[in-house]
């Protein structure tokens, strides 16, 4: 069994757990064992037959029981229990169709029925007003929703780290392709989707039925089936012609704005082969989203990066040693990594003094020595305070090797007055980057009024470079703004903003993001070697 099914059994137990209002720890506990799972370079398995799975962080005697079950018999007991008990089917539909966990397990219960078919027939039959709690309006939109076609969308984007889990997490287990959103690294995704090449669709499509992330099929033709997870995502499955499979892999993956312009799609193979019959060049997934049939640049790539420019340490809120996340970012092949822990008017975490920050250099100073020529750079996340001041005096940012500066509080400020503040931060002579400038927490908050125009011209006029901050909730600069600050003339950072040694992996993110602007390596400062980053701003 490899590391990818084992992970996400646990995570569908950990689902199921939180179902059935377990623990919420003992949730959470299965779904971190789940993420270091998939994240182990050796196999799991065998690490469970040797008796040594428990050296993986966060795995104890309870979850390795349930490993060593999983590993023998190919399946945990209690997920077949709860799922009998808890029908995560008719809670996936659920969910898909709008109505809480509770909810659903109310109707379960109620009607005493437990596939998705047995509550389309209970609400054909007018039976769900007789559930208490629901009325005739809750029913009349249950039918609804019941009755409209099968819609392979969420109601909200789904975070991209997230995604790529589930999808990629579905693709293995069905020999299949990532599609849709996710393979064209969308900061939010919406169209979850996989393609597969089968002559004969039906195994796959049975396949995709049985496997632990989806929990209800809710339509199902002949080479296509869309299936809901416990947290009711439509994922949409393609089962292609093998003669087909390229032509039906550019159609899964989008958008229709670039695909539409290249129809009718011969039939191919293959990608490649579909583009040479098109006779147009190969575009990276990334660009699809505008109609385009030229060559595309030499986009930058994750294995252009020397170096991660924005990290936190536990001496504000990260949750590893300047010594550790040093050596980490040293393991991933890099040559420098610039330690940017927060300032005081940071507010809701611990900020760096002038004191702290003299202090913090003779740690990093101790670090350099053990990890030389790998160099921790003494770096800040400096607070734009609301006049546009710096939240350090110049004489500290003067010592400092890397300057980030960041708007946390008052991102609502009106248009004027918050461009206003970021430029006066840009004019000071030690920024040497402004992090996540639209402020966007996706999903939880818009982006602030942030005048890009302006503040593009004032980071060209400074020599201030634009973060493309990696954090899978901001992406932020997002591709369209990568794209215009390039062609402004601007240049960028790819930026992880890791809190602890895993998060040093959300490089591949920030530098997807920048692909989709359309960024080369040229435009990227921490392509370049240590000493083109630390000579003084342009
Ligand atoms: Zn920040
Ligand atoms: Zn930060």
């Amino acid at each position: 069994m490899e590391n990818a099914p084992i992970a996400d059994q646990l995570d569908a137990f950990a689902a199921l757990l939180e179902l059935g209002e377990a623990n919420p720890y003992t949730a959470r506990a299965y779904r971190r064992a789940a993420e270091t799972i998939r994240d182990s370079p050796s196999s799991v398995a065998e690490l469970v037959r040797s008796g040594r799975v428990r050296e993986l962080r966060g795995i104890g005697p309870g979850i390795e029981a349930r490993l060593r079950e999983l590993v023998d018999t190919g399946e945990i007991a209690e997920l077949a229990e709860l799922q009998r008990e808890l029908a995560p089917n008719l809670v996936g539909l659920g969910r898909y169709l709008g109505l809480s966990a509770k909810r659903s397990m109310e109707i379960a219960r109620a009607l005493d029925i437990r596939t998705a078919d047995e509550l389309r027939v209970a609400a054909a039959a007018g039976r769900l007003t007789s559930v208490p709690g629901i009325g005739p309006k809750t029913e009349a939109k249950i039918l609804e929703a019941l009755g409209r076609e099968a819609e392979p969308r969420p109601r909200r984007g789904l975070l991209l780290n997230r995604a790529r889990e589930l999808v990629g997490g579905i693709a293995a287990s069905l020999d299949a392709e990532t599609a849709g959103d996710v393979r064209r690294w969308r900061d939010s995704c919406e169209l979850l989707a996989v393609v597969c090449a089968a002559p004969d669709a039906q195994p796959v499509l049975d396949r995709f039925a049985a496997l632990p992330q989806v929990v209800e099929v809710v339509e199902r033709g002949e080479r296509r089936a869309v299936g809901v997870t416990v947290d009711g995502l439509p994922v949409e499955l393609v089962v292609a012609e093998p003669e087909r499979f390229g032509t039906a892999l550019v159609r899964a993956t989008g958008s229709l704005a670039y695909v539409e312009p290249l129809e009718p799609l011969p039939d191919a193979p293959d990608e490649h082969a579909l583009y040479r019959a098109l006779g147009v060049p190969w575009c990276p997934p990334e660009l699809r989203e505008e109609s385009f049939s030229g060559k595309p640049p030499v986009l930058v790539e994750p294995a252009d990066i020397r170096g991660d420019l924005h990290s936190h340490s536990t001496w504000s809120d990260g949750k590893a040693s300047v010594e550790e996340m040093g050596r980490a970012a040293k393991e991933r092949g890099y040559e420098y990594l610039a330690i940017c822990d927060h300032t005081p008017a940071v507010g809701a975490v611990r900020g760096l003094t002038a004191d702290d920050v003299r202090r913090q250099a003779e740690e990093i100073a101790a670090a350099n020595e053990l990890l030389a020529p790998f160099r921790v750079l003494r770096g800040i996340e400096c607070d734009i305070l609301p006049d546009g001041r710096l939240d350090l005096p110049d004489d500290v940012l003067a010592q400092l090797e890397w300057v980030q500066a960041s708007v946390h509080g008052g991102q609502r400020m009106p248009r004027p007055e918050l461009t206003k503040r970021v430029e006066e931060a840009l004019r000071n002579p030690h920024v040497r980057c402004l992090s996540h400038p639209k402020g966007r927490i996706i999903n939880r908050r818009p982006e602030n009024a942030l005048d890009l125009e302006r503040v593009f011209e004032v980071a060209l006029e400074q020599g201030v470079a634009l973060e493309v901050n990696g954090l899978p909730d901001r992406l932020d600069l997002r591709g369209e703004h990568v794209r215009d600050a390039l062609r402004a003339g601007v240049e960028i950072v790819c930026s992880t903003d890791a809190h602890s040694v895993r998060g040093l992996g959300n490089m591949t993110l920030s530098v997807m993001t920048a692909r989709r602007g359309w960024a080369t390596p040229a435009q990227v400062v921490n392509t370049r070697p240590l000493r083109s980053v630390l000579a003084s701003r342009r």
